[in-house]
C-alpha cells in the first residue's frame, strides 16, 4: 500500500513540475510558490513514507543520489521503479 502511495506521489510530482513551468511562463508567481511548496511537501512525504526493516530509507537514498547528479527525470523514473531496498535487497511493500 505504501509503495502505491509512493508511486502516486511521483506522478503528482511530475504534474506539479509541469504546473510550475506553466505558472512561471504566465508570470503567476503566487501559483508558482504554492507549487514549489507542494514539491517540497511531496519529496518529504516520499522520504518519510517508506522505510525498510533494516532501517534504511530508500526514498531518501534515491533522492540524494539524483539530486547530486542533478537529474530529476531519473529520480522520478527511479522512484516509479523502486522495488527493492538498495541496502539489503529486501522487497519493499
Ligand atoms: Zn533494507
Amino acid at each position: 500500500m505504501r509503495m502505491i502511495i509512493y508511486r502516486l506521489l511521483s506522478i503528482v510530482l511530475i504534474m506539479d513540475l509541469i504546473a510550475i513551468v506553466y505558472f512561471l511562463s504566465v508570470k503567476y508567481m503566487s501559483g508558482a510558490y504554492a507549487a514549489f511548496t507542494l514539491v517540497a511537501t511531496i519529496l518529504l512525504a516520499q522520504i518519510c513514507l517508506i522505510r525498510c526493516k533494516c532501517g534504511c530509507r530508500p526514498g531518501l537514498r534515491v533522492l540524494v543520489i539524483w539530486t547530486l547528479l542533478l537529474d530529476f527525470e531519473l529520480y522520478i523514473a527511479d522512484s516509479l521503479l523502486l522495488r527493492r531496498c538498495p541496502n539489503c535487497k529486501r522487497d519493499l511493500q
